[in-house]
C-alpha cells in the first residue's frame, strides 16, 4: 500500500479538504494512473452531502470523483492492453463480478455485484470503501480502464467517462437518429453532452432550459430549437410531437411538463437523480402509450465505443478548468446551474 493525495469530505456538512488516502500496489491486473484530469458530476454533489441516503448512503470519509483521465505510471505483470505513458480513463464502475448474465452481455452496469469508483465496498480490502479521482492517482483492474483518443483536449475528454456515456448509451438504446425529433432537458454537464450526441447522431434538437442565458450555447452546441420551460406558451408549440427526451434535471421538477410532449409510443428516459421523488400522471402516459424509464452510465464495451465515437467526430465537453482548491466553490455554483458545461479539476494543482 502506499499513501496518495486526495480531496475528501469528513460528514455531509463538512467541506472537502485535503487529505492522505491508501491505494493498493498493483498487482497482476491492475493499472496504476496518475491522474491528470477529473470532472465535478452533480453525482459527487449529491453523494459527498448525502442526498442519496435510501438508495447509496455515504460512507465517510468519502473521496469522490469518477470522470478520471491521466497516463499510466506501471502496470502489473499481466497486464496486455495498457504500458507506462499511455493515456487512459476510468469511469463510474471499477469492477463487477464478471460471471453473471450482465456482466457476459458486457451490461457490467447492469451487475448486482459491480464496485463503483467510489462509496462502494473496496473487493481488496485497501480501505472500507473505494476511494476516486478527486486523488493524484488511482489503481484499477485493466478490464475497467479505457482507452483514450489521441486527438481529444485531456481537461473535455474527463467529463466524458460519466456526463458522455450517460447520455450517450440511452440515445443509442432509443435509436436516435436522423428523422427523429429528441429533447434534451436541463442544460448542465450531462444535458449539454446529450445535446452534442443527439446532433451527431443526426436528430433535430430541441433543448429545454431554464436558463435564459444559455439560449444562445444551446445552438452552438447543435440545438435546432431552445426553449424556455417555465414559459408555458413556448412549450404548448411542441405538445405531442417528440419521439424521446432526455431528462437530465439535478433537482425537482415537474416531469409532467415534458411527458406531454411525446409523440405516440414516445419515450422519457431520466437520467437525473433528483433527492426526491416526481410525482407522475398516469393519463400523461396512457394517452399515446408513452413510456418512462431510466438509465445508468454504461457499459465498459459502450464506454469505449463512445469514446471512439467522440475521437471520431471530435467531441468533448466544454469545460472550466479548476484547481483543486476551488472545488467547494464548484460545488456551490454547481447548485446555481452556474457553469459552462462541466467543471474539470486540473489535478496538478493537488501538488501545490
Ligand atoms: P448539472 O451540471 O448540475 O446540471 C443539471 C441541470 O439541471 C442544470 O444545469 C439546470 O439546467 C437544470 N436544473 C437544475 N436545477 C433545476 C430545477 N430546480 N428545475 C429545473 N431544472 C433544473 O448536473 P449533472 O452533473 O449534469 O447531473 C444531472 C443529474 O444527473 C444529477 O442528478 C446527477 O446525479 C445525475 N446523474 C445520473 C447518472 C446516471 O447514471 N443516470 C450519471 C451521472 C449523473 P438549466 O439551467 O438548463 O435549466
Ligand atoms: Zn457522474
Amino acid at each position: 500500500m502506499y499513501n496518495a493525495k486526495a480531496y475528501s469530505a469528513a460528514s455531509a456538512t463538512s467541506p472537502l479538504a485535503s487529505t492522505t488516502i491508501p491505494r493498493r500496489d498493483p498487482v497482476d491486473n491492475d493499472v496504476q494512473i496518475e491522474i491528470l484530469f477529473c470532472g465535478i458530476c452533480h453525482s459527487d454533489l449529491h453523494q459527498v452531502r448525502n442526498e442519496w441516503s435510501e438508495a447509496m448512503p455515504t460512507v465517510y470519509p468519502c473521496v469522490p470523483g469518477h470522470e478520471i483521465v491521466g497516463r499510466v505510471t506501471s502496470v502489473g505483470s499481466a497486464v496486455t492492453a495498457f504500458k507506462a505513458g499511455d493515456l487512459a480513463a476510468v469511469g463510474c464502475m471499477v469492477d463487477s463480478d464478471r460471471t453473471c448474465p450482465e456482466c457476459q452481455a458486457g451490461q457490467e452496469q447492469f451487475c448486482p455485484n459491480f464496485i463503483l469508483t467510489y462509496n462502494f465496498p473496496d473487493s481488496h480490502g485497501t480501505a472500507p470503501v473505494t476511494y476516486g479521482g478527486y486523488s493524484d492517482g488511482i489503481v484499477v483492474d485493466e478490464k475497467f480502464v479505457l482507452r483514450v483518443p489521441p486527438n481529444l483536449d485531456l481537461a473535455g475528454v474527463a467529463p466524458l467517462l460519466c456526463a458522455g456515456i450517460t447520455t450517450f448509451s440511452p440515445m443509442r438504446h432509443w435509436n436516435v437518429s436522423k428523422g427523429k425529433k429528441v429533447g434534451v432537458v436541463g442544460l448542465g454537464g450531462l444535458g449539454h453532452m446529450g445535446v452534442k450526441f443527439a446532433h451527431a447522431l443526426g436528430a433535430h434538437v430541441v433543448v429545454f432550459t431554464t436558463s435564459p442565458n444559455k439560449k444562445e450555447d444551446a445552438l452552438r452546441l447543435g440545438a435546432d430549437e431552445v426553449v424556455i420551460s417555465k414559459n408555458a406558451d413556448e412549450m404548448k408549440k411542441h405538445a405531442g410531437s417528440f419521439n424521446f427526451i432526455l431528462d437530465a434535471v439535478s433537482a425537482d421538477h415537474d416531469i409532467n411538463a415534458y411527458l406531454g410532449l411525446l409523440a405516440r409510443d414516445g419515450n422519457l428516459t431520466l437520467v437525473g437523480a433528483p433527492e426526491k421523488p416526481l410525482a407522475i400522471s398516469a393519463f400523461n402516459l396512457i394517452m399515446g402509450r408513452r413510456s418512462l424509464s431510466g438509465s445508468p452510465i454504461g457499459g465498459i464495451a459502450e464506454t469505449q465505443e463512445m469514446l471512439d465515437f467522440c475521437g471520431e467526430h471530435n467531441i468533448t465537453a466544454d469545460v472550466e478548468v479548476i484547481p483543486i482548491q476551488k472545488v467547494n466553490e464548484a460545488y456551490e455554483r454547481l447548485l446555481k446551474s452556474d457553469v459552462k458545461y462541466r467543471f474539470s479539476i486540473d489535478m496538478a494543482s493537488l501538488k501545490a
